[in-house]
């Protein structure tokens, strides 16, 4: 049984070992290089490959690999992230400087980023979806912060019930907005979106439904955009809290706030316990 109680992790080298190994392996270790079975065991944490005599570690590869923290200070910082403790205020908590920490939450965020990513280049949406565009950080303008470097514009398509994908754009054009519906949604689904003229070729993919904002329109049944206006403002209310994003590292973020918004019903944890020891893909 896998035991993901945080604190007792944050306390015991051990069982932090045993958690992250038990994550990367799944009871059993295979050369990184060619999947041989047969390992020398070199020391306790170096391993030789009898096939391919590749030599390697419990993490070599992995995200984990690049932290230089003992491993039951990464479950501590990793149950502080999940908690939402911004960087500046684990000093408190944890013995590390604040740049280690800044980094470490940097690469939770970077494993997160990439496996969405990943999970990108498959993914075809369906169903009733809600298409709609939001700014980022133009209320803050003229002050320290993110709103200083200018507004960001994001994408987003909800699928209801399901989940939210958001993509950082350059502007609202159709050209632009276009083939990212194309690719990521199944021919034939329900689009709801607002009257924004960007959207006007949209019969041509599915049926199109356009929800009026005059006052006198009634809401017709099922007609609306509220559950990606629910993750617009959850998005905000997320990053507020954090007190200025760095307008290069906004990106990831801003998948960090679709990660909790889409698994917002479960422990985070043992989620971002696992990305951190996936391998990191090649560029
Ligand atoms: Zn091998």
């Amino acid at each position: 049984m896998l035991n993901h109680r945080p604190l007792q992790l944050a306390i015991s080298v051990t069982r932090s070992r045993a958690f992250f190994c038990q994550l990367r392996w799944g009871g059993r270790r295979t050369c990184p290089r060619c999947s041989h079975r047969q390992l020398y065991r070199l020391s306790s944490d170096q391993f030789k490959c009898r096939a391919c005599r590749y030599k390697f570690g419990e993490f070599t590869g992995t995200y984990m690999s690049r932290v230089r923290i003992p491993l039951e200070v990464v479950a501590h910082l990793l149950y502080l992230f999940v908690l939402g403790v911004p960087a500046y205020r684990v000093r408190w908590y944890v013995p590390i400087n604040l740049t280690t920490v800044e980094r470490t939450f940097r690469l939770f965020r970077q494993a997160l980023y990439d496996r969405a990513a990943q999970k990108l280049e498959a993914l075809r949406l369906s169903g009733e979806l809600e298409l709609d565009e939001a700014m980022f950080g133009g209320h803050r303008k003229g002050k320290r912060g993110w709103g200083a470097h200018g507004k960001h514009i994001v994408f987003g398509i909800y699928q209801r019930a399901l989940q939210v994908v958001t993509f950082p754009v350059p502007d609202r054009q159709w050209q632009t907005l276009h083939p990212l519906i194309e690719r990521h949604t199944e021919r034939g689904s329900v689009y709801y979106t607002d009257e924004f003229q960007g959207y006007v070729a949209l019969e041509l993919r599915g049926k199109h439904e356009r929800v009026t904002h005059k006052r006198d329109e009634y809401v017709r049944a099922g007609v609306h955009l509220n559950g990606i206006e629910g993750f617009w403002s959850f998005a905000k209310t997320w990053l507020y809290h954090y007190r200025g994003v760095p307008r290069e590292y906004f990106p990831l973020y801003l998948k960090e706030s679709e990660f909790r918004f889409n698994h917002r019903h479960e422990d985070l944890f043992p989620l971002l316990a696992r990305s951190l020891v996936q391998l990191v893909p090649d560029h």
